[in-house]
């Protein structure tokens, strides 16, 4: 592995050394003073960095994505529960899976390939039958798109749904504000925009949604992600006590801790600001190379990653070239075009000169691909817009 390699897929993604070494340092133990310190600072930190109510309630659990889609689903869906899945790609069919395995019926309303379902659908269905919740991924990671979710949470609430939205390619690069868009379950993960390696899975429910959780009639099915089990512990760790029920990942929590700080040191608006100035940069340069996206439409596009179609002639060999440059990009995931097209991850602690070395990559590996440009075309267009940074 070559350690200087700039890593700019969609997650994990390149970290903050002082992220990094945050896991490094003696940890002395969950139960242990400062480590309590440091969970009840996170977690607190949580609900800034998703801008949530004040009575929510964060939960911080061991694991990956996956599991923050488990726990929401386990921990609300009861055998009979409607649910209904806004289906944009990849991650929304594992949301239906994983709604269906807690015994929902699940409804789905599923977008053209690179497109949105529009909110005036969803709000269609949601009056039509009575559903316990609705899930929509706001941005896919599989096509690059990035659906509007401002008004669902206003929507969902008048039909008597909960709403639950994964932001695991979305949270902390993408504007969210879960008090002010009145939604019931944001959900990441630690390796994406939040900025920590692997290996946590986060969410932030509302009241309604614990009432919701409180009104059940029959038990959780997953021992593991039982609110019942984490709640007394997330409510101790806030209270800044010692609880236990399953071993906390002290490291990672102790490097949330630290991502955190950063995260809100730059502050939501900011944050969201320059990832939208560095998503219009790339975006740009890509354009000027005249390559075309998966998102139909640029306003859908999302501002975490870009999805790209190779041009004609140029194909998945082209990845291999790009990383000969210095840069990793990903490949395709969503399974009717993944040999069509890349993808190409820019949020977190990504920088200007993160950009430009990127289009720099690309270019220089489409030019070896055969592909007729003019070299500096994509920088040119990057740096135009990067000088609002
Ligand atoms: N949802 C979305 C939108 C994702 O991008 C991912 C991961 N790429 C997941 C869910 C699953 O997360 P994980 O791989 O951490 O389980």
């Amino acid at each position: 592995m070559n350690e200087r390699e700039l890593l700019m897929i969609p997650g994990p993604i390149e970290f903050d050394p002082a992220v990094i070494r945050a896991m490094t340092v003696h940890l002395p133990g969950h139960m242990a003073p400062d480590f309590i310190q440091v969970f009840g600072r996170a977690l607190d930190g949580l609900k800034q960095v998703f801008l949530a109510p004040e009575d929510s309630q964060p939960f911080v659990v061991a694991g990956s994505g996956t599991l923050a889609m488990d726990m929401a689903a386990a921990n609300l869906i009861e055998p009979g529960d409607r649910a209904l899945v806004v289906n944009t790609g990849f991650f929304s069919d594992r949301f239906a899976a994983i709604c269906a395995r807690y015994g929902a019926t699940v409804d789905q309303l599923t977008a053209e390939l690179g497109d949105v379902v529009p909110m005036e659908q969803i709000a269609d269905s949601l009056a039509r039958h009575k559903y316990k919740l609705v899930t929509v991924t706001h941005v896919d990671t599989s096509t690059g798109v990035r659906m509007d979710v401002s008004e669902l949470g206003r929507i969902a609430r008048q039909n008597g749904a909960l709403s639950v939205v994964d932001g695991v390619c979305a949270t902390a690069g993408e504007e969210f504000r879960q008090a002010g868009w009145d939604i019931d379950i944001y959900l990441t993960a630690s390796q994406k925009a939040v900025g920590v390696p692997p290996g946590l899975a986060l969410l932030v429910a509302s009241r309604q949604a614990l009432e919701a959780f409180q009104a059940r009639k029959t038990p959780v099915a997953n021992y593991y992600a039982d609110w019942a089990n984490w709640l007394p512990i997330m409510q101790a760790y806030q209270a800044r006590r010692p609880s236990y029920f399953a071993t906390p990942a002290v490291n990672l929590v102790a490097a949330l801790d630290v991502s955190v700080g950063q995260i809100l040191a730059e502050g939501m608006e900011a944050r969201f600001r320059r990832h939208q100035v560095i998503s219009d940069a790339f975006k740009a340069a890509i354009t000027a190379l005249e390559l075309k996206q998966v998102p139909v439409r640029p306003e859908i596009a999302a501002n975490t990653l870009t999805a790209i179609y190779y041009p004609d002639g140029v194909d998945a060999g082209l990845l291999g070239r790009i990383r000969k440059h210095g840069v990793v990009v990903a490949g395709g995931l969503h399974p009717r075009i993944r040999d069509r097209y890349f993808r190409v991850g820019h949020m977190g602690v990504v920088s200007a000169s993160d950009v430009l070395a990127t289009v720099g990559a690309i270019e220089r590996a489409l030019a070896e691909s055969g592909y007729a440009l003019k070299e500096g075309d994509g920088l040119a267009a990057a740096q135009s817009i990067l000088t609002a940074l």
